[in-house]
């Protein structure tokens, strides 16, 4: 709690418009020491309401804005204000939900001309695929976090987080998770003008524009987007079209401008991308960045069940357990090897024996994912962000301010390093698996009751990942 019993506030104008003032020079530090997905969710939005006696009153668009920046963020924003004005400033947030940017069904948000079908040169835009959907996506550990974003933009685009920017190694779900967004959108707001792009099909799009002469019919195109998805932008760096990167900063721009949805993925993070232009790829890190992970061998066990029902086709367990051991990391050949399991067994009447399946799918194993994140880093990380010192996360201590923290560490370390329980539990100061185990499992309860700690997870594995 801020302390609002603070001395004299000296040389301060107690004015709103001073507290105005004062808050927008303070937001561009703060989006950098918040974190872009705390400022873009929550901080963006904000209004001062008032400004008296060194104490900001923020109005913010939800509760769970309120708790999380009271939580987590309190004492560094206050502390940047007290910098800025050299006097001791508190800072109180209250829950306005006129700043709330959910959509209420009722609002006609997309309803407004749309120009008819013919006056919408096509450039080779790609269909959404129906299966593609929410409903089809299996929501695990590993894809949580990306999963809440995008059903979020899906029911209020352009209003959410801007951009979204998923990414991830191949076939982990970014263009699943991409049309699915489309899907619900349109679902939700029946007039949206929907684009999925691939970016290869994109730059040559702006290759053939150039050459036919038909650059402002390409860009009028774009007028009409409400919603952006543009996937594999890892292509966007063409040596063969330079300008393309260009109009893709063009269009993007234009359509942020507008507060127009644009989503992204790509097979690595904003920082990494061989783009050209910084200030693009600053663009790219201000919105929401989620990345999505290898799932674990019972989501890999649950997506296999999925895939096989929607095809009718019923497997033993064991089948499907046999195959997401042996197929770790590429959900896209996992289903290619079950393709390949469920035609034997369709078609040539084929045996479900494990010997039998084995020998079909050998040619499908896939080496797990590169990690190389240490116990030490994600020690340090945890004590720095949950304020509590490394020595007491690895002691004995049990307060309660300590064991959170503990269990968030212990937790990363399983999902993020290839330690095995019990090499975790002697790091952790000499815990046995058990308890490992169940450190685990509190933080996995929690991720997916308490949206807070999903968001704070996500920072932490953000940051240990960059
Ligand atoms: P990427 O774009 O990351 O390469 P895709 O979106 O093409 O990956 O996904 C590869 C395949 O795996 C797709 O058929 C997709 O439906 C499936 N897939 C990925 N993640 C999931 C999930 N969480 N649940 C169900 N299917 C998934
Ligand atoms: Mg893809």
């Amino acid at each position: 709690m801020p302390d609002l019993n603070m001395p004299g506030h000296g040389p301060l104008d107690n004015s709103l418009a001073v507290g105005e003032d004062l808050w927008r020079a303070a937001l561009p530090a703060l989006a950098e020491r918040v974190g872009s997905a705390t400022y873009e969710g929550f901080l963006k939005q904000s209004v001062v309401l008032a400004f008296d006696e060194g104490v900001f009153r923020i109005g913010v668009p939800s509760q769970f804005a309120k708790s999380w920046l009271e939580d987590r963020h309190t004492h560094t924003i206050s502390a940047h204000l007290t910098e800025l004005t050299q006097t001791p400033v508190a800072v109180l947030f209250e829950v306005r939900s006129d700043l709330a940017p959910e959509i209420s069904p009722a609002a006609p948000v997309y309803v407004r001309e749309v120009p008819p079908q013919d006056d919408i040169p096509e450039f080779g835009l790609q269909p959404l695929n129906p299966k593609y959907s929410f409903d089809n996506f299996v929501v695990a550990d590993c894809n949580r976090f990306a999963n809440a974003a995008a059903q979020q933009i899906a029911k209020s685009p352009g209003r959410a987080y801007n951009p979204l920017f998923i990414h991830s190694k191949v076939g982990l779900g970014k263009t699943h998770l991409m049309q699915a967004i489309g899907h619900r959108a349109k679902e939700i707001h029946p007039h949206i003008q929907v684009i999925y792009v691939q970016t290869e099909s994109f730059v040559n799009q702006v290759i053939s524009a150039i050459r036919d002469n038909r650059m402002g019919e390409f860009q009028r195109r774009y007028r009409y987007v409400d919603l952006w998805l543009v996937d594999d932008i890892q292509f966007i760096a063409s040596r063969e079209a330079p300008a393309s990167e260009q109009e893709f900063f063009h269009t993007f721009n234009t359509l942020y401008e507008m507060n127009k949805q644009v989503v992204i993925a790509s097979d690595c993070p904003p920082r990494q991308l061989r783009i050209m232009d910084d200030r693009l790829r600053s663009r790219l890190e201000m919105g929401i960045v989620a990345d999505l992970r290898c799932p674990d061998v019972e989501t890999r066990v649950a997506i296999l069940e999925k895939k096989a029902e929607t095809e009718g086709i019923v497997l033993p367990r064991e089948v499907l357990e046999f195959m997401a051991n042996k197929i770790e990391s590429n959900i896209r050949v996992l289903e290619g090897a079950l393709a390949k399991v469920c035609a034997y067994i369709t078609f040539d009447g084929g045996d479900m024996s494990i010997p039998s399946v084995e020998a079909l799918i050998a040619d499908y194993s896939t080496a797990p994912a590169d990690r190389r994140i240490t116990l030490d880093e994600i020690v340090a990380l945890v004590a720095e962000k949950l304020d509590c010192s490394k020595e007491e996360i690895l002691g004995a201590r049990r307060s309660k301010d300590i064991v959170w923290p503990r269990h968030v560490a212990i937790y990363l370390a399983r999902e993020l390093t290839p330690n095995s329980l019990a090499d975790i539990g002697q790091f952790f100061g000499g815990r046995d698996h058990a308890t490992v185990l169940h450190a685990y499992n509190k933080v996995a309860d929690a991720l997916t009751e308490d949206e807070r700690a999903l968001w704070m997870i996500n920072e932490l594995r953000s940051s240990l990942q960059e």
